[in-house]
């Protein structure tokens, strides 16, 4: 990876740095999340209308031409998409990309690690909601703990920076808050308790979140005692702690509550090549079509600044400005 490629610095409307894309690189997926999609799946988008991986690195470098610099790679499952280390190989040499990070759910995985290491790959974000082979079954609607647990050891083993990324969902996984921050005691990784959102692919689960982020920190200090505050790092989501005596840390994302907004540096590009200033959002802009319809970089370049210009100043007005509501499945974005 090219470190510390030095460029210019793009600003949003509200003052906000935009350094950081997401990029879906398929919707499919090889597990059935309830809070990502129904039991019987999402209608996949058709084949000839994802991204091609040649779409998506024209589309990374001429991001990388306007700052930004740090790249996740998350899906659907980036590993159900065939190709995807090949892809890898291509954009950790992008100049200017200085970080690639992976989110994946770590059912397939495991056989990659070594090479992802080799990769410089900067950190892996595994989607573990429970390592209770019912609950996992019944969350995920797969038997595949088993593959996610090797995944986790193999990338601890490889010594990748690992993150675990678990959504807390109200009856289905709430004794896995402790038991998943158990794995901070002698791990040196970051477990994060994310909101669920209704981005379900069939609309809001709940009509009241209940287990907020603020309801899930009280759960943790009744258990745990008071939490040490660490310092969080510039644009993070989470509210990161350290329970007393522990190697790794834990953090909460108020994804729903949407309370870090205001240093929001990222956009995120869907499977389909839309373009979502926030997650929240529509979709602002249709770079695929731009591609397609033989566009310049310089005219890409172009409309990307007129969408940074016109972001919204947070999740709540984003989601005003949709026509319909929130129903799409985080498979097609990416999360
Ligand atoms: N398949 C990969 C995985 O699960 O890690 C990558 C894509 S997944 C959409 C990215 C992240 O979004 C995962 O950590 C997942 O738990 C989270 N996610 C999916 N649906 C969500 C929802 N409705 N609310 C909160 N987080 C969600
Ligand atoms: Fe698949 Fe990830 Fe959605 Fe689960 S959260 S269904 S693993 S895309």
């Amino acid at each position: 990876m090219s470190e510390n490629h030095q460029i210019s610095q793009v600003f949003d409307n509200h003052g906000r740095p935009i350094n950081y894309v997401r990029l879906a690189v398929t919707d499919r997926c090889n597990l059935r999340c309830f809070y990502c999609m129904p039991a019987d799946g999402i209608k996949y988008v058709p084949k000839k209308e994802l991204m091609t991986y040649e779409e998506m690195e024209r589309v990374l470098r001429v991001l990388t031409s306007l700052g930004v610099s740090k790249l996740r790679i998350t899906g659907g499952e980036p590993f159900a998409r065939q190709h995807i280390m090949s892809f890898l190989e291509k954009v950790v040499n992008i100049p200017g990309m200085n970080q690639v990070h992976i989110t994946t759910n770590g059912v397939l995985t495991a056989p990659y690690v070594e090479r992802l290491k080799q990769l410089g790959i900067s950190s892996i974000n595994l989607s573990i909601d429970t390592l209770d082979r019912d609950r996992f079954k019944m969350i995920a609607r797969r038997d595949e703990v088993h593959k996610v647990k090797e995944t986790f050891y193999k990338v601890l083993e490889a010594d990748i920076s690992l993150k675990i990324n678990a959504v807390v969902i109200q009856d289905k996984n709430l004794e896995d808050i402790v038991l998943l921050s158990n794995l901070t005691k002698e791990h040196p990784i970051g477990v994060r308790f994310i909101e669920e959102m209704p981005f379900n692919g069939e609309g809001a689960h709940y009509p009241v979140l209940k287990w907020d982020h603020k309801r899930i920190i009280s759960h943790l200090t009744d258990h745990f005692g008071p939490l040490i505050k660490i310092q969080d790092q510039a644009h993070s989501t989470s509210s990161n702690y350290r329970i007393p005596g522990h190697l790794g840390t834990i953090g909460v994302i108020a994804a729903f509550s949407r309370t870090f907004c205001g240093s929001c540096n990222r956009i995120r590009i869907t499977s389909k090549g839309m373009l979502k200033t926030c997650l929240y959002d529509n979709g602002v802009l249709d770079i695929r079509k731009m591609l397609r319809t033989g566009s310049s970089d310089l005219e890409i370049k172009q409309e990307f600044l007129k969408a940074f210009a016109n972001r919204a100043p947070d999740g709540f007005a984003a989601e005003a400005s949709r026509s319909g509501k929130v129903t799409e499945s985080m498979s097609e974005i990416g999360g």
